[in-house]
């Protein structure tokens, strides 16, 4: 974890080696552990790894880490200095490979320089649009001895400065809005990252605006609030006339700002800390260039001075409202069938019932995730007591990213544990998803976390097969003998991955079972659980106006 403390006078040591600056880790997680304790903190996670593939493994996190705007600082061992081109012990051009998966990549020059070279990297990861940077240590380094007179720390960076927008662009914006007739703001990662949630709760009760979180926009205002309209999402971007863009790209998860999925005509107000993102797609009718906190700030100010609010009694409401209604009752429809196996919406259902409301989800998989997002709520992006601020959903992201969940669970779990012990983090993974990282479930019980594992199953990658059918088909000639490649074994038993190393194990096939093993498994305070829960290998979602995040709807 990044330290505050990279920095300080250690005049009182006559020699210091490299191996007190750096230490080595390995496990190819733990780039995307790090990365998600970034985007909970604000601070950089710090990863660790060995030369050559311990760094190439790191490579994944590092991609999603930059692609998501979070920070992130890698440190890898490499060769020997004195024997580059060598063919050294698992030498590899790592400094050269970094650079496209970070904002900074660099190898300090001497051990002198590497005060300097950690606090630049700090400072990059965090600073303007955050991400992730790499600092190459040669093995050499380790055991060279110096003058302890002769580094020089320097102190730590400052907290990122906050910078406000353009007052003739927030004026611009507030006008637009003003006027607008179908209203909607979005709320992107970039606001929960920037700890808005204050102000934007503030700016919609103020203005009364209709509002739709992205996915990982979720929480910062409640999902619950009456203004939230994400089960009216395709209709509410569809007409919208004017839309506030708070921390969101307008990339593939919002479907590139374009028609059909937006009116040609649509007004944009982007808010973003990057300049360079202003205008990405679509030609902003007011680009304000600040940080989402400040400028929601900005807005309200203008607002106090000269009060708005837009109608609660205007067509648009009735609109969505109509569209959310049978949305939603669509949805109960699903989740109240009896049949069995389970579909994804009884599920949800269930889970959704007995969830802590102040936990932090972490959801990965394809449907598992798509619908999961719509049915599990999030409430809190604060913990009422402590008051400290933790984005509350984790999912795969910008880059879409499968292999995140159990890291991402393990950092919110250690965050979790150093600053808010109650707060629970619950992990809902596919089958499918959960193979990338499942052994991690021993990292899980090693550190006593007590994270909710559910995996739900439906014995493939967006679909499988149920045992019988899955005979039949691998008895068939000899290509099909190991099955459709996106199947997986008909029926496995994943939880007892976890009864392995010792946490508690759950394998549901009905919605009483499943009741019973999230109560079982939300009592325990200390001891991780995974519940399996089979589903209906062909299930999916309900019918969509448009398919949503995916290619295919371009
Ligand atoms: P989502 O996946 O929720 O749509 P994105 O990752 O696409 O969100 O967008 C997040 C945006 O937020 C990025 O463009 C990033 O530059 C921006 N951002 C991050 N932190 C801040 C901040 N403090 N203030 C303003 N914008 C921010
Ligand atoms: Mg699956």
């Amino acid at each position: 974890m990044a330290s505050n403390r990279a920095a300080g006078n250690r005049e009182d040591q006559e020699t210091v080696s490299g191996a007190e600056v750096i230490a080595w880790a390995l496990k190819k997680q733990a780039s995307y552990a790090a990365s998600a304790v970034g985007y909970l903190t604000g601070r950089p996670g710090v990863c660790l790894v060995v030369s050559g593939p311990g760094l190439i493994h790191a490579l994944g996190g590092m991609a999603n880490a930059n692609m998501n705007c979070w920070p992130l600082i890698v440190v890898g061992g490499s060769a020997d200095s004195n024997q580059e081109m060598m063919g050294a012990f698992q030498e590899f051009p790592q400094v050269e490979a970094c650079r496209l998966y970070s904002k900074l990549s660099v190898r300090p020059s001497s051990i002198e320089a590497i005060p300097f070279v950690i606090e630049k990297a700090v400072r990059t990861s965090i600073y303007g649009r955050p991400g992730a940077c790499y600092v190459d240590i040669p093995g050499d380094f380790v055991n060279l001895q110096v003058n302890a007179s002769s580094i020089k720390y320097v102190e730590c960076c400052m907290p990122p400065p906050v910078n406000m927008a353009d007052t003739s662009a927030v004026s611009a914006a507030a006008s637009i809005i003003r006027n607008a007739k179908q209203p909607l703001l979005i709320i992107g990662k970039g606001a929960a990252y920037a700890h808005a949630e204050d102000n934007i709760r503030k700016l919609v009760d103020q203005c009364g605006l209709p509002f739709l979180p992205t996915p990982m926009g979720k929480g910062v205002v409640p999902d619950n609030h009456p203004n939230c309209v994400a089960a009216a999402r395709s209709r509410a971007l569809q007409h919208a006339d004017v839309i506030l863009l708070l921390g969101a790209r307008l990339n593939w998860i919002l479907h590139f700002g374009l028609p059909p999925r937006y009116r040609a005509d649509v007004q944009i107000i982007q808010v973003d800390i990057c300049a360079e993102e202003l205008g990405n797609n679509v030609k902003p009718a007011a680009a304000l260039l600040g940080d989402i906190n400040a400028v929601t700030a900005q807005l309200l100010e203008h607002y106090n001075k000269r009060p708005w609010q837009y109608p609660p009694t205007a067509e648009w409401w009735k609109v969505l409202r109509e569209k959310m209604k049978s949305n939603e009752e669509a949805s109960k429809e699903l989740a109240s069938q009896k049949s069995l196996p389970m579909n994804y919406y009884t599920v949800f259902y269930h889970v959704q019932e007995q969830l802590p409301r102040d936990c932090i989800i972490v959801s990965e998989g394809a449907n598992t995730m798509d619908i999961g997002r719509t049915v599990l709520q999030n409430y809190f992006p604060r913990h009422r007591k402590s008051l400290e601020h933790f984005p509350c959903r984790l999912d795969a992201g910008t880059f879409g990213t499968m292999g995140v969940g159990l890291g991402f669970a393990i950092a919110a779990a250690v965050v979790a544990k150093d600053k808010n012990p109650e707060k629970r983090v619950v992990c809902v993974e596919g089958d499918s998803a959960f193979g990338f990282s499942g052994m991690e479930v021993e990292t899980i019980c090693r550190h006593n976390l007590p994270i909710l594992l559910i995996v739900v199953n439906n014995n493939g990658i967006y679909q499988g097969f149920d045992a019988e059918t899955w005979k039949e088909i691998t008895k068939l000639g000899e290509i099909s003998q190991v099955g459709p490649p996106v199947s997986l074994l008909p029926n496995s038993h994943y939880e007892q991955i976890m009864t392995a190393f010792g946490g508690k194990g759950y394998f549901v096939q009905t919605p009483g079972e499943l009741q019973n093993a999230l109560t079982a498994s939300l009592a325990e305070k200390t001891v991780p659980s995974l519940i399996n829960v089979m589903i209906q290998p062909q299930a999916s979602r309900k019918t969509q106006d448009f398919h949503w995040l995916t290619r295919s709807n371009m």
